[in-house]
């Protein structure tokens, strides 16, 4: 066992607390010691990490306003990413002083997450830092990055294809859009952004959109199980009516991947689409994706960083961990815009 940090060492983390009328949620700076951390027992060698930088996804906004679908008890440290250097390893995978990134599995939703300095994981939750990838650049990307990046896997494990035709990106301003975007336009597809936003109509091209829709122009109230296909698949981050129109009006074999639901959980469909269309309809999950497979997906991020690093940082605001709190508030309200990244070193 190897480390570097005293049990009383005192760091600072955010943390969420339900108010005395246990209506409201507040999130504030706090100090913590590293007694505070998380223990796994000796059945499940644990890594502690002294966090550098985080960022900021809907999950975690989620989590600050009490969503008992994502944390069921507090007072509770939100952030579902975190990327850091190892200060204590019960795992001979990772050494003191390795780089590594914290994504997926139960970060930041019961347990203690990347908002903070440090955080204790099951050493099995933890990647290395891919070669040529810094700690402040895997975080531009993080789990926003990944959804995107599995997402355009599993499309292109299905067959599709920049010859195929437009491929919609829904939420086209926020984390898993603008980095979608990124990707998909990199690869030569035809990216057409959906946005709620006009005045970032701009931005979403010079990241590589071919078109910008207003969010009304990808929401069918004509009732019809199918309309005339207008793309060829999507990554969809939005959900009800969006996802049901980007259904019903996807052209033969296209893939949607399915990635959120900031407009809603539920969409009405029919089976139209798979039997006369052959549509795929691809589901995506991040915390749970093969541990194996995260690794690959870091990998490509690695390498694609230095063509996208400019566009990467046209997107992605640094806050500190007081400004955390109000740009969730912002996100909630869908009023948020690319990637935010918590500095948690001075
Ligand atoms: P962001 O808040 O960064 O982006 C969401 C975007 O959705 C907004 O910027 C806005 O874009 C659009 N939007 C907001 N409200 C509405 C609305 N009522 N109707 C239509 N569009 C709306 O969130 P993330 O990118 O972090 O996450 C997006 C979704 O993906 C969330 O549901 C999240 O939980 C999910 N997610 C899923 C993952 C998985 O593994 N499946 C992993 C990561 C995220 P605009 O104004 O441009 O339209």
């Amino acid at each position: 066992m190897k480390t570097n940090a005293t049990e009383s060492e005192v760091f600072t983390a955010l943390e969420t607390f339900q108010n005395k009328n246990l209506q409201d949620f507040e999130t504030h700076v706090v100090q913590k010691s590293q007694r505070d951390l998380p223990t796994y027992g000796t059945s499940i060698p644990s890594l502690t990490v002294r966090v550098h930088y985080s960022s900021l996804n809907y999950k975690d906004a989620l989590s600050a306003a009490g969503n008992k679908g994502v944390t069921r008890q507090y007072p509770h440290t939100p952030g579902i990413d975190a990327a850091g250097i190892v200060s204590h390893s019960e795992d001979s995978r990772f050494a003191v002083g390795d780089a590594v990134i914290v994504t997926s599995y139960d970060l930041g939703m019961n347990t203690a997450g990347g908002f903070s300095e440090y955080i204790r994981v099951p050493a099995n939750w933890a990647v290395s830092l891919p070669e040529g990838m810094s700690l402040a650049d895997s975080m531009s990307w993080g789990t926003a990055g990944l959804t995107a990046a599995i997402a355009i896997a599993k499309m292109q494990a299905v067959g599709q294809d920049p010859a195929h035709g437009p491929v919609v990106v829904t939420g086209a301003s926020g984390g898993v859009g603008s980095l979608a975007l990124l990707l998909l336009a990199d690869l030569g597809y035809t990216v057409w952004a959906v946005s709620g936003k006009p005045d970032y109509h701009e931005t979403l091209r010079s990241l590589g959109a071919a078109r910008c829709l207003s969010r009304e122009e990808v929401d069918d109230q004509s009732g019809k199980p199918l309309v005339r296909p207008r793309w060829a698949g999507a990554i969809d981050t939005v959900g009800g009516n969006t996802l049901s129109t980007l259904i019903k009006a996807c052209d033969k074999e296209g893939a949607i991947a399915v990635c959120g639901l900031v407009r809603s959980a539920v969409f009405e469909t029919t089976v139209y689409p798979w039997i006369l269309n052959g549509i795929h309809l691809l589901g995506i999950d991040s915390a749970t994706y093969p541990a194996a497979l995260r690794k690959a997906r870091w990998q490509e991020l690695a390498l694609r960083t230095p063509a996208l690093q400019a566009k990467l940082q046209q997107i992605t605001r640094d806050v500190s961990l007081a400004e955390v709190p109000k740009v969730l508030s912002d996100m909630l309200a869908g009023k948020s815009r690319g990637r935010y990244r918590v500095q948690l070193t001075s």
